[in-house]
């Protein structure tokens, strides 16, 4: 669903109208409290991945002496293919970007010693960690507009704590206490489980908003969730549980509820 197809008059209330629209929307569903997933839900993530994946390759093809033998391509499909099993998109894991890189320095024969690897490894650790994530298009103001709704807003999030919160500062709207960091280790249905139980809410009470169907969608649907708002960003075309609304990106969360608020906008414009 796309902003510029509704309507713009109704786009254009104010936030604290709008707030009326999600308030009836949570009341009428029973829930208090939104679940949103951070990395590529909230803020462009996976671009740290490319920019850092792209840095690694080229280090790669510094110390092998240009004697390349992974395209680019190839490069981040080694890189996603390693965890496949495991994980669908990028694993945000110190140890696990560490063992990935490890298994590409193999895949170009570079020995696992070599200074020049350790080197291309913490660039790649830099690039990811210290280069500010972009956070995506009206995602403060969607955040603004559930505070005034009186719908909470929790963030659950594979990922270890201190880079957490360097990608949640360019938000700036979570406390500690509104942010759960999962253990990559950890089971797809007990991450949620923990943020369940931190939160001090129940999945019935819950909306989930994420870009893993697998990971954020299907567990918290599992668990009651009421609504799964599954922000593809354009991939394919997939069978959906009862219950889930594919929106392509945060943009089109708001407007996604608002179109199924009961809530009668019109009525505010007179
Ligand atoms: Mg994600």
């Amino acid at each position: 669903m796309q902003k510029e197809k509704l309507d713009c008059t109704w786009w254009e209330l104010s936030n604290e109208t709008l707030a009326v629209g999600v308030k009836t929307w949570a009341v009428d569903l029973g829930v208090t409290t939104a679940l949103l997933d951070l990395d590529d839900t909230l803020c462009d993530t996976s671009a740290l991945f490319w920019n850092a994946i792209e840095d690694y390759w080229r280090n790669m093809e510094r110390i092998t002496g240009g004697k390349q033998r992974l395209a680019f391509e190839e490069c981040v499909k080694w890189w996603k293919g390693v965890f496949a099993g495991m994980r669908e998109v990028f694993v945000v894991h110190p140890s696990i970007t560490d063992y990935t890189a490890y298994v590409i320095a193999k895949e170009y024969g570079v020995r696992l010693g070599s200074r020049d690897l350790v080197e291309a490894l913490e660039q790649l650790q830099i690039d990811i960690y210290y280069t500010e994530p972009t956070i995506y298009e009206d995602v403060d103001r969607t955040l603004r507009i559930f505070k005034q709704a009186g719908l909470d807003s929790r963030v659950g999030t594979i990922a270890l704590e201190p880079w957490t919160w360097r990608k949640l500062k360019v938000i700036d709207r979570f406390s500690e206490e509104e942010v759960c960091c999962f253990e990559v280790t950890e089971p797809k249905q007990g991450q949620w489980v923990k943020g369940l139980r931190k939160f001090g809410v129940a999945g019935h009470e819950c909306v989930i908003v994420g870009d893993n169907y697998e990971e954020d969608i299907v567990p918290m649907l599992e668990l009651g969730a009421r609504r799964g708002y599954w922000v593809a960003h354009g991939r394919e075309e997939r069978r959906l549980m009862l219950g889930v609304i594919r929106i392509e990106e945060f943009k089109d969360l708001l407007p996604a509820i608002l179109s199924q608020s009961q809530w009668d906008w019109r009525s505010s414009l007179v």
